[in-house]
């Protein structure tokens, strides 16, 4: 049996990057992955939407300036070009990845794993031995069995079509439903949402929200919420999306049914039974604070684990294991994590809204600054707006919300006062690179205290 500090199931950002991390610390660690390095989020996930997602802004960008008779025509573009260069662009990530691994000495096994007993990994009739066990097997899309779900696409499917649809209903609309909703709209896609809560982004900050629907709906998608999936049919020239909306039940004909209804966790090679592994109702796998699972040695981080399911959440879990192995105390939870949807424009979140920090026992105050006030968004035609949920007794960053270019960027700079409780004293000597977007997130926070100077 070949023996190993650490054997991780799964390369994708969480496994990948603690096994790196671990050959940094001089552990001998291996990583098992059957498919390709790099997992949902560099093949199939976050970098191909931000790759179409981008280009669908360019296109929005260009438009805004035919407008204003700035550009003389908005031009054609070639949809096949765009997924040829996605894939290259997510090839060369890949190979990134693969060359770290190599470089740092982790070694990569392809093979489906299967885990057993005693940190015991098989693979490829080979048994290795691990001191600690990392699952980081992530989630695949999840099929809701509506009659027809066989016709349906779910995100990979749509990542990958060779031709834009003309039209397209989406089932779900969170946060990848409304980010694929987004591209192909742009894109020229008649796009329908089907959502069946009553409202999109609850827990989002509600005035960012509302605007975000508003140029959702300038970008021409019909958004259904409160709408129930009943079936989807094949007619003579496509598909029927049949759903129930006011108690009446509807349909749109399109060419593409996308489900994106969510994701599950994958236990492939993970027979949690047998093993005596502890899951909850949803399947996923409980972990304490440090990642640890009830099995002793074994460790569970990423989408296989529930919580935010993002990458750079798979990333900070990976960190937490690794820090318990080495024997240090940096548990999950302690910093606010930062949430992006890549709608159009992109909606990016951190720490309490307003609702939030009243539930919280805070009593809050909300500084807001529109893009429209900001040189640089002017200068770069960009628009939006930026909330800040401040703390009226100590004068703390409670939240910001982002809604506008740039929000996935400037988010960074909110999370970091978020983590340390700027303080609207803090802000005022602050000083920001003027012109630039991020200008508006101190803008915001002052204004909680009404001292925002541009603010009219
Ligand atoms: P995964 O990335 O799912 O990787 C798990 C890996 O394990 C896979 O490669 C799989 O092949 C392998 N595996 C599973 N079982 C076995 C086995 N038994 N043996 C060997 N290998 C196995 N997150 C963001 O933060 N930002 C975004 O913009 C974003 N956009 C997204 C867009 C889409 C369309 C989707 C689907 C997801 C998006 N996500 C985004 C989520 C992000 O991709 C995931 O949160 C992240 O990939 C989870 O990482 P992970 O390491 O837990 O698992």
């Amino acid at each position: 049996m070949l023996q190993f500090d650490i054997l991780v199931i799964g390369g994708g950002p969480g496994g990948y990057s603690l096994a790196i991390n671990a050959a940094k610390h001089g552990l001998k660690a291996a990583v098992f992955e059957k498919e390709h390095v790099g997992g949902t989020c560099l093949n199939v996930g976050c970098i191909p939407t931000k790759y179409l997602v981008d280009k669908a802004i360019a296109m929005e960008k260009v438009r805004k300036l035919v407008s204003k008779e700035i550009f003389r025509d908005a031009g054609s573009f070639s949809f096949q070009k765009i997924q040829k260069e996605k894939g290259e662009v997510t090839g060369k990530l890949v190979s990134g990845v693969q060359f770290l691994m190599k470089k740092n000495g982790v070694e990569l096994v392809t093979g489906t794993a299967e885990l057993k007993k005693d940190r015991v990994v098989a693979c490829n009739g080979q048994e290795y031995q691990g001191k600690y066990v990392v699952i980081a097997t992530g989630s695949v899309p999840l099929m809701i069995p509506v009659p027809g779900h066989e016709y349906c696409i779910d995100s990979t499917g749509a990542l990958n079509l060779p031709k834009l649809p003309h039209s397209m209903v989406v089932m779900g609309g969170g946060v990848i439903g409304l980010e694929l909703a987004c591209a192909f709209a742009a894109y020229g896609t008649e796009v329908t949402v089907v959502e069946m809560m009553p409202e999109l982004m609850p827990r989002e900050q509600k005035e960012a929200v509302r605007i975000v629907i508003k140029e959702m709906k300038k970008l021409g998608i019909r958004l259904l919420t409160g709408a129930r999936m009943l079936r989807v049919e094949k007619t003579g020239a496509g598909l029927r999306a049949v759903y129930e909306v006011d108690g009446k039940e509807a349909s749109t004909d399109c060419q593409q049914v996308l489900m994106a209804a969510g994701r599950k966790t994958n236990l492939s090679g993970i027979d949690a039974q047998a093993l005596g592994l502890e899951l909850n109702a949803k399947q996923q796998i409980v972990v304490d604070a440090h990642q640890r699972t009830n099995l002793p040695g074994v460790y569970a981080i990423g989408d296989v684990v529930g919580g935010y399911q993002l990458a750079h959440a798979a990333y900070a879990e990976g960190e937490a294991a690794l820090a318990d192995i080495l024997g240090e105390d940096k548990p999950m939870g302690t910093v606010p994590v930062p949430v992006c949807t890549y709608t159009i424009p992109c909606f990016a979140s951190v720490g309490l809204t307003t609702e939030a920090a009243k539930e919280a026992g805070y009593e809050p105050l909300l500084g807001t600054f529109n893009y429209e006030a900001n040189g640089m968004a002017l200068a770069e035609g960009a628009s939006g707006a930026v909330f800040a949920v401040m703390d009226q007794a100590s004068g703390k960053t409670l939240g910001v919300t982002i809604l506008g270019e740039n929000a996935s960027e400037m988010i960074a700079f909110a999370a970091t006062a978020v983590a340390d409780g700027t303080t609207v004293d803090q802000w005022e000597r602050m000083i920001v690179a003027h012109p630039s977007l991020c200008e508006m997130v101190r803008e915001a926070a002052l204004d909680a205290f009404g001292k925002s100077v541009h603010k009219g």
